[in-house]
């Protein structure tokens, strides 16, 4: 479930800055999801691991002069291309549906390019299927919807074909997990996850918000499982994509989706984002591909710097249960003299004293403020629990009553 939070920090005179926050549940254990590994569906090639095509099929003309030029690049191993779009308005364009499924072919036949399509119903994955598309995907508007996920679950059932999944729209770790979770479980054992961003109802630098703490937890979570970045629909302008597509990679990222157009300022879905093969090709060749290990001397030296941060980290806990304990002993001071828990005056001089001390000592301000707001949260609810014992739930009963309402 994901909690979206208000925090607002009142100092003398002044209104703080709001800061949006996001949790998502971390599940400590990992998902045992049985998956065949990329290299084993993707021939190998030049790293990384490119797919690219228009965000649209639009013409046979289109799809084969893009294909072409794609097919020259080394990184590209597969080749894109929606032919059922989903759109808000029903004026828009919706993409050229079965007719495509037939370039798609000359595609395979003339460059050797995996193809790769978006499927949203079982009739596109029947179609898809009758047609030898090499790998298909979900797209974020049908991983939000358990229903339509498991509809195309049912249609997979016993077939040996790779799927890539989106991130849904919304920054619900729980449908990603859950769209994979019954694809594998139909059988589908060649999955990919593609992220895409979340959609942030703001006016913000990206089209989508990377919030990329949630590929790493879901990589976590699923370490078998490869996560392929998609920095077209992140960032939704050509300008961005190279610093992304970078993040990406030194993230270990498994590959990149980067959508291209023979005549971008033309598409007809998505042409701000999207860039000619020629570009794609220069962009690549900006991108530092740095070793996920080091040599021996390295991986020593890595070692030693590790072991310090356990111990720093352990430190940290120690202080944390300490001041805990304190903020304890205050609580009960305060039930025996009847004095209220919250006190703004005395918020507002520890934020302030420690913003300054933190920045004193090279720490960042947004970092911390978070920090602060977390364990000043974690005081009171304590403090609560002193005052009115049995009227605050422990954490994991908190959890639990969550997890109840969610069914309901
Ligand atoms: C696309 O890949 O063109 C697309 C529609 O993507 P998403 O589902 O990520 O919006
Ligand atoms: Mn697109």
């Amino acid at each position: 479930m994901v909690k979206a939070t208000f925090y607002k920090s009142v100092m003398p005179g002044k209104l703080w800055e709001v800061c949006f926050d996001y949790f998502y549940p971390i599940n400590i254990m990992e998902k045992q999801l049985d998956i065949i590994p990329l290299s084993d569906w993707i021939p190998k090639g030049s790293s990384p691991l490119v797919i690219s095509g228009p965000c649209s099929a639009e013409s046979y003309t289109q799809v084969m002069d893009v294909a072409r030029k794609l097919a020259a690049i080394p990184q590209v191993r597969v080749f894109r291309a929606g032919l059922w779009k989903p759109r808000t308005r029903p004026s828009a364009f919706e993409g050229v549906g079965e007719v495509g499924l037939q370039w798609l072919k000359d595609v395979q036949q003339e460059t050797g390019l995996l193809t790769a399509v978006e499927v949203a119903r079982p009739e596109h994955v029947e179609a898809c299927l009758k047609n030898n598309v090499d790998i298909l995907w979900l797209g974020a508007r049908t991983v939000v919807n358990p229903f339509s996920v498991q509809e195309l679950s049912e249609v997979l059932k016993g077939v040996d074909i790779p799927v890539m999944v989106k991130n849904p729209l919304n920054p619900d770790i729980s449908l990603w997990l859950g769209a994979l979770e019954r694809l594998n479980q139909a059988g589908i054992r060649k999955l990919a996850a593609i992220h895409r961003g979340f959609y942030y109802y703001r006016h913000a630098l990206y089209r989508n918000q990377p919030m990329w703490e949630i590929p790493i937890e879901l990589q976590r979570q699923i370490p078998d499982l490869p996560v392929i970045c998609d920095p077209s629909h992140i960032c939704g302008r050509r300008d961005l994509l190279l610093q992304v597509s970078q993040k990406a990679l030194d993230l270990e990222m498994a590959g990149l989706m980067i959508e291209s157009h023979i005549d971008p300022d033309h598409a007809l879905t998505d042409a701000n984002q999207q860039i000619t093969p020629f570009d794609l090709e220069t962009l690549l060749g900006s991108l530092i591909v740095r070793q996920t290990t080091g040599n021996k001397e390295f991986e020593t030296k890595l070692e030693m710097l590790r072991r310090e941060i356990d111990k720093m980290d352990a430190e940290l806990l120690d202080i944390l249960s300490r001041r805990m304990k304190i903020v304890d002993e205050i609580g009960q001071y305060k039930k025996e003299n009847n004095i209220t828990i919250l006190q703004i005056r005395r918020w507002s001089d520890i934020i302030f004293d420690r913003l300054n001390l933190g920045s004193r000592i090279g720490l960042d301000r947004e970092f911390l403020l978070q920090m602060l707001q977390l364990v000043h949260e974690e005081s009171i609810r304590r403090q609560e629990g002193i005052m009115s014992p049995g009227e605050i739930m422990n954490p994991e009963m908190e959890k639990f009553q969550e997890e109840k309402d969610s069914l309901l």
